[in-house]
């Protein structure tokens, strides 16, 4: 069937498909719904943008029917349109609410379709497109249609309420709020370039700009319930703004909403009322995905998650900041030891310490390598427990034995340790040791050995140190520094030695004597010695016991020695013995040395004092 010309209407640019047939209808004298059936097409299925009914529409009416392809809201889901490839929901169209603008209805009634020239533009199904941009106004609200036979027939509606509509007083809009509305009507004439704001869907682009604009202008618990269509509009030509800027626009205006909340106020909802709510459980929709992340990024910089938070619907993975609060749940260590550590090294402010310990916040990713060191360090008392130290043997953990990793800004008793020096310490002292096995006897622990040596316990120590020991067991009962066993033979033998034996030059010293001399006389036998190990550099060398020095001496005494006893030159006083017969002690040409006996020099003495 084809349409007398007579009867049918022209299609106007940017009219829906459903208010053509509508029209047409009207003026035919039928309902849309009767005018579709009488063509072989549905009504719903005009409504619904298919594009065979709507082919058939245009060729039954004569018109063109690619006037309607920017205009046709298809129906992709269940709850989703395209329009001319910008999507929306049905909640952000007005469907079955008719909103017009009473000038352009006016208008259209003096164009050639007349009556019937009052037709129904796309983009005023659209709900944040609220006001018509050639004439400056309002759009207003006709009826809610909830006659099911007259949904969507618009021609029907116009006319039944012409006369409020041409009667209504215009609400013009302020001229600079028609910023959202312009950007809307450009993505769907597909002028819009590319952006942030437009990677979003146009329905969650509209709504961001409208919510955002709203905090603005009305602040964060402002209820969006009881705003009017104008405080929608000019929320989103001041949301518009600040969006189409990018996300570091709207990523400051939330560190702004951040620094306008007391310090001591971090919920979410009271800083930042209901567009948290929105973005987290009113609405997961992916079509917010842009808006909800640069919100979930900023809360991730300004607030302390676990790896496992949920933060906007999406687990943290990486944790980005730790509070002392978190670092303290998350290590099961004390808040206030920990915030003492940070301070010490200066990964907290001095400054930011009064603070709660929710509150001091610091890096977690730059900081890593030193947060864990610092939390598993270990105090000196935990370090001397670890060691199983005894009472006396705190010693060991200051130099030259251990260090401590850190001591500035931290008492003695704070100073920390890691692990695994202290780990690698013991196992130095213990490489040559062997668990004590049943039925070895005499072994001592290090602290008994020194004493039955008479030397310092760090001595003993410095000798595991060095592995110089070489008889070192394990106490099977005992654990770290305390488990270790010694030879108090052995360590005596290398400790005393330095005390009771006298090398060549510590005899030179003692006789006032060459080194020839010296060693002629322990050589010869004159004064008793063997040959040993050196106790240092434990190389093979003759030593003699101090006893014996010391009898030597009293014995014996040189030319020299005597020479400044009489107070003689000592070719003097050697001319002199020989004068009066004293015989030497030994062989001089053997020794280098004259050496006499004390006795045999006594009858003599009150002749060399001259
Ligand atoms: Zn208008």
């Amino acid at each position: 069937m084809i349409l007398h010309p007579f009867l049918s209407l022209s299609a106007q640019a940017g009219e829906t498909p459903a208010s053509f047939c509508s029209r047409v209808a009207l003026k035919v004298g039928r309902s849309a719904r009767e005018f579709a059936d009488d063509i072989g097409i549905t009504f719903q299925s005009i409504v619904d943008g298919v594009a065979d009914s709507i082919a058939i529409l245009a060729q039954v009416c004569g018109a063109d029917a690619t006037i309607f392809d920017r205009s046709t809201l298809v129906r992709t889901g269940n709850r989703t349109y395209d329009l001319a490839g910008q999507v929306f929901t049905r909640e952000t169209l007005t469907r079955g609410n008719v909103f017009v603008c009473p000038a352009c209805i006016a208008e259209d009634l003096d164009s050639l379709d007349a009556r019937y020239g009052a037709y129904g533009r796309a983009q005023w199904q659209i709900e944040a497109m609220r006001v018509c941009l050639r004439h400056g106004c309002l759009l207003i609200p006709t009826c809610h249609d909830t006659n099911p036979h007259r949904a969507h027939d618009f021609a029907w509606h116009i006319h039944a309420r012409m006369e409020d509509i041409l009667g209504a007083p215009g609400v013009m809009m302020p001229e600079a709020s028609n910023a959202l509305a312009q950007y809307l009507s450009r993505r769907i004439e597909g002028t819009e370039p590319s952006s942030w704001l437009s990677s979003m869907p146009a329905f969650a682009a509209a709504k961001s700009c409208e919510f955002v604009g709203l905090t603005i202008r009305y602040g964060v618990h402002a209820p969006w319930k009881s705003m009017t269509s104008s405080d929608w509009h000019q929320a989103g030509s001041e949301g518009y703004a600040l969006l189409s800027a990018g996300p570091g626009a709207l990523t400051a205006y939330f560190q702004d909403l951040r620094r306008a909340a007391p310090a001591t106020e971090y919920g979410f909802r009271a800083i930042y009322g209901r567009i948290f709510d929105y973005l987290s459980h009113d609405n997961q929709s992916e079509a917010f995905a842009s808006i909800r992340k640069v919100l979930r990024d900023h809360l991730l910089e300004t607030r302390a998650f676990g790896p496992d938070d949920l933060v906007l619907g999406t687990a943290v993975g990486t944790r980005r900041l730790h509070s002392v609060r978190s670092l303290a749940v998350e290590t099961g260590k004390d808040a206030r030891m920990l915030l003492r550590r940070l301070r010490a090294l200066g990964i907290v402010a001095k400054s930011k310490t009064r603070m709660q310990h929710d509150r001091i916040l610091f890096d977690a990713q730059t900081n890593a390598a030193l947060l864990d060191k610092m939390v598993n360090a270990l105090d000196r008392p935990e370090a001397e427990r670890y060691l199983n130290l005894g009472r006396t043997q705190g010693y060991l953990l200051n130099p030259p034995f251990l260090a401590p990793f850190w001591i500035e800004g931290l008492h003695s008793a704070e100073h920390l340790f890691l692990k695994p020096d202290l780990d690698a310490f013991l196992a130095m002292i213990t490489r040559n040791a062997t668990p004590l096995q049943s039925g070895e006897e005499g072994f001592l622990r290090i602290g008994k050995a020194a004493s039955r040596s008479q030397r310092p316990a760090a001595l003993v120590v410095q000798l595991l140190m060095f592995g110089r020991l070489t008889k070192v067991r394990l106490d099977p009962d005992s654990k770290g520094v305390d488990a270790i066993l010694v030879d108090p033979e052995e360590v005596r033998e290398f400790l005393n030695p330095m005390a009771n034996l006298v090398a060549v030059r510590m005899l030179m010293s003692e006789l006032r004597c060459s080194q020839n001399t010296a060693q002629a006389l322990m050589e010869t036998g004159a004064l008793p010695s063997r040959i040993e190990r050196h106790p240092i550099n434990r190389l093979q060398c003759r030593l003699a016991e101090i006893s014996d020095v010391e009898a030597f001496k009293a014995e014996y005494v040189s030319v020299y020695i005597l020479a400044e006893e009489v107070g003689m030159h000592v070719r003097q006083l050697g001319d002199r013995l020989i004068e009066l017969a004293v015989p030497t002690a030994f062989d001089p040409e053997e020794i280098g040395t004259s050496f006499y006996r004390r006795s045999e020099l006594l009858p003599f003495m009150h002749k060399l004092r001259t």
